[in-house]
């Protein structure tokens, strides 16, 4: 099974479908992660901690290369949650716990406090243009503020990367909460990024619009104005690499290239995004597929605020059954350290 038929397939069937296909590949998968060795082509930027006896293994890597691609992770805040972390998972055991603590130790703060990242990536592309995935919590006064600390420093953390705001032609939205989507326009409600189209699925605008939200006016309608916005309907090829289009890779497979898939649940509209070099050469950046580690140790552990839990489920299944058959580095949004590997 590949991505398309492990999770873009999944959205766009029933959830009775799904629910066979996944009870399918949960039994031959059986959910068992060992760790594994961090591949050569990690900078480390730091030394990376060793789990005690992992089943997953983290990163502190801020880059990761992949084909023609580099992944830089960028922490536009970081700090505790306003829930504690077995009130915001009460559905974990204390086993989960102890594995999602080797992890990552760093999410654990003194009285039950959940302490998390809030973090976008850029994708570096050949000619030195970039997609740029989620937006963080924005500046002061964002919708975020009223939960997230803020303001975040992506606009610091882009230009101390070397990233030109004007070199940015592709905005992934993996959805539209306020921790994610913070920076996409300007205090003054001009798209951040000027040359850039913005990737949303039509199905999380239907939603908000359906439902109401402070992100219609601050982010939805500003990216319209200026002509901005795109909207997609399930999974759609972003770019690829000219110089390798039409032909397979050493591993057999298509050429480098960046995708959207949904993988919805946590909101309906919610996309990862897939960076792919070849087979066993991937990075997906899941968005808040998982927003924990122990999501990662259990995917059936439910976040309290997923709009979809039984749906956010099985995509949350699906992905790391995916992930784990494809040796894709998981890329998380929430997780103290960028890059975590399955196996
Ligand atoms: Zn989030």
């Amino acid at each position: 099974m590949d991505w398309e038929k492990g999770i873009s397939v999944s959205y766009s069937e029933g959830l009775v479908r799904r629910r066979a296909l996944l009870l399918g590949a949960a039994a031959v998968g059986g959910g068992v992660l060992a760790a594994r060795p961090a591949q050569a082509q990690t900078r480390p930027a730091q030394a990376e901690a060793r789990p005690a006896q992992g089943k997953a293994r983290s990163d502190c890597s801020k880059i990761r290369s992949v084909g023609c691609f580099e992944v830089l992770a960028l922490r536009d805040a970081a700090g505790p949650f306003f829930l504690n972390y077995d009130d915001a998972f009460s559905g974990a055991s204390g086993n989960d716990w102890a594995a999602a603590r080797r992890i990552d130790p760093a999410a654990f703060g003194p009285d039950r406090t959940w302490h998390l990242g809030f973090r976008c990536y850029a994708i570096r592309r050949p000619g030195d243009r970039y997609t740029l995935v989620d937006t963080g919590v924005g500046p002061e006064g964002s919708p975020a503020s009223a939960w997230a600390p803020v303001p975040g420093a992506l606009p610091q953390v882009l230009a101390g990367n070397g990233i030109d705001l004007r070199r940015v032609d592709t905005v992934v939205l993996t959805h539209l909460h306020e921790d994610h989507a913070g920076w996409a326009v300007t205090a003054e409600g001009v798209p951040m990024f000027p040359h850039a189209r913005y990737v949303v699925q039509q199905r999380e605008l239907d939603a908000l619009e359906a439902g109401g939200s402070e992100m219609l006016g601050y982010v939805v309608r500003p990216l319209r104005a200026a002509g901005q916005l795109h909207p997609v309907d399930g999974p759609v090829v972003l770019s690829g690499d000219p110089a390798k289009a039409g032909r397979r890779t050493l591993a057999g497979r298509r050429g480098d290239r960046i995708r959207v898939v949904p993988t919805p649940g946590h909101t309906p509209g919610h996309q990862s995004v897939l960076v792919e070099g070849g087979r066993h050469d991937q990075v997906v950046i899941t968005g808040d597929v998982l927003v924990h580690a122990v999501q990662v140790v259990d995917p059936d552990v439910a976040y309290r605020y997923e709009a979809d839990q039984d749906e956010a489920r099985l995509t949350r299944r699906s992905l790391l059954d995916t992930a784990r058959r494809e040796r894709a580095v998981l890329a998380t949004a929430h997780l103290n350290r960028p890059f975590v590997e399955l196996d």
